[in-house]
């Protein structure tokens, strides 16, 4: 039987909800990769998204304000949003516990920076089970495809089982999946590797991901076998079957394309180019976190102005960091690094009306980021590691005139498929991103157009609707287009209490 909605679960729902200037509260539509790649797709569907409203809402607005400013979300976006409702100890040990501080840096080979805490397992349980539980109340088996995101939820297909709940589900890991040997040091290694062969499909983001997980698979679960090589192979254990793909996320490539060239956009650039003239921009874009790789750009880029000085007063880094899990002392740690970089740095090379580098500590609106994804000639990519990275292909798709220089990661999940038109560059060689920065900076226009007509040309060819579409084919057989498209949108009404 055909799926006729596609519900889209994730940690954080699409919207934020938040105070405005004159203490209103107010919705607005949120940030992150998720959010830009699969909101498109569900406003066209009518579809439905399942999450945690970012904070614990219930103490702080009645239960009808809440109501009422997620229906203007919902009208907003275009899709119906049910909130999953997190108590105060379930965010601290599930969200910044079990997810952030195990998961988030084990995934990304960094071990070190785990805390093992056992208290975190339990809450990450009940937590998985809360979600799954929103997720029978408000799905059905025969209309809707539940479509499960990220490592804050990969036991719900179990829980769902637990409950005796049919439903067709499918998983998406949007982070890297590490090797064997980084993934056993997790104490509930079989428990997490068991729960995602609950799956009926499970998705990585490269093939070197899903090469790790099928490891792991063949290493820790008894009898278990993998069948076939391509984009999609089947992973057949003693208790069921489960599907294991690769899906590369993307983008919306014809709306950054086009948006890029909107009056709009055009007069901003103009703005950052009259108040920058002269100048060789390169640009990094990242939200604040230690994968990114942020503190070694800034040494990398240092290192390119003593090493290559007719940089100097030619050459600035713009560099926005994106306020992300603030007030955790790790991140705290790291912002004050990045602060004391640039000010070292600009202390030792800004010159009469040249600053090197331009410091951006806030979340730039779509205007504003595009025009410095049109004005900048350089992208300077580095994360140390990172399951795709939508910065590099956005950075592309606006580069309406083929100028741009995309400097990339041998780390990112993007490079896989980039790697043909960008530098690639170790992030943990400072040498060797500053020789990047400077060859980026010298080349010629002929071999930047070629290279950039490359990238763009990739990334229109598997832009984001592909990739919902291989999705859904290799899990319900189903074409994007056999969703019925929305005409009119009625908000549904809040789930009881849960
Ligand atoms: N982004 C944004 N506002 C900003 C900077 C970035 O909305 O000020 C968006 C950007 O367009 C991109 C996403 O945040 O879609 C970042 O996705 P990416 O995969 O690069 O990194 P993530 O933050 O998901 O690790």
């Amino acid at each position: 039987m055909k799926a006729t909605r596609l519900t889209v679960v994730s940690n954080r729902l699409a919207i934020i909800v938040d105070k405005n200037e004159d203490g209103q509260w107010q919705i607005r539509p949120g940030s992150g990769g998720l959010v830009t790649a699969l909101g498109p797709v569900l406003r066209d569907r009518g579809g439905q998204w399942i999450g945690w409203l970012g904070s614990n809402f219930q103490e702080m607005l009645d239960e009808a304000s809440l109501q009422e400013l997620l229906e203007q979300g919902s009208r907003e976006t275009g899709y119906s949003l049910t909130p999953v409702h997190l108590t105060g100890e379930e965010i601290e040990k599930y969200y910044f516990g079990f997810s952030n501080e195990i998961l988030w840096p084990l995934f990304h080979d960094l071990a070190s920076r785990c805390n093992f805490d056992p208290s975190y397992w339990r809450y990450y349980q009940q937590v998985n089970d809360k979600f799954a539980r929103v997720v029978a109340e408000n799905t059905l088996e025969e209309e809707d495809y539940v479509w499960i995101h990220d490592y804050q939820l990969i036991l719900v297909a179990a829980c769902l089982e637990e409950m005796g709940v049919r439903r067709r589900t499918g998983f998406f890991l949007h982070i890297p999946f590490p090797p064997l040997d980084g993934f056993i040091r997790l104490p509930w290694r079989f428990q997490i590797l068991e729960a995602l062969l609950r799956y009926d499909l499970v998705g990585f983001q490269t093939v070197r991901d899903r090469r790790n997980f099928m490891d792991c698979v063949r290493m820790l679960i008894p009898d278990s076998r993998v069948v076939g090589h391509g984009h999609v192979a089947r992973c057949l254990t003693s208790k069921r079957e489960v599907l294991v793909g690769t899906f590369p996320i993307s983008i919306d490539y014809k709306q950054f394309a086009e948006f890029a060239g909107t009056r709009e956009v055009q007069d901003e650039a103009w703005i950052i180019h009259a108040n920058l003239p002269e100048r060789q921009l390169i640009l990094g874009v990242d939200r604040l976190d230690y994968t990114k790789g942020i503190p070694l750009r800034l040494m990398a880029f240092a290192n390119a102005l003593e090493r290559y000085p007719h940089l100097r007063r030619k050459a600035s880094l713009v560099q926005v960091v994106v306020p992300s899990r603030e007030g955790v002392p790790e991140y705290e740690t790291l912002k004050s690094e990045i602060e004391q970089l640039v000010g070292k740095i600009n202390g030792r090379f800004t010159e009469v009306g040249w600053t090197p580098i331009h410091y951006i500590y806030r979340s730039l609106n779509r205007i504003e980021l595009m025009a410095y994804y049109r004005t900048c000639e350089v992208a300077l990519i580095t994360p140390l590691k990172d399951g795709m990275n939508l910065v590099a292909k956005e950075f592309c798709a606006c580069s309406i005139e083929n100028n741009g220089v995309l400097i990339l990661s041998e780390f990112a999940g993007a490079a896989a498929q980039l790697h043909h038109g960008a530098l690639m560059v170790n992030p943990y060689d400072i040498e060797g991103v500053a020789d990047a920065i400077h060859q980026a900076c010298t080349m010629e226009e002929g071999e930047r157009h070629m290279r950039m007509e490359k990238l763009r040309r990739s990334i229109q060819r598997y832009d984001i609707f592909r990739w919902v579409n291989a999705f859904l084919h290799t899990a319900v057989h189903q074409h994007l287009d056999e969703f019925p498209q929305a005409e009119f949108f009625v908000p549904k009404p809040m789930p009881a209490e849960i």
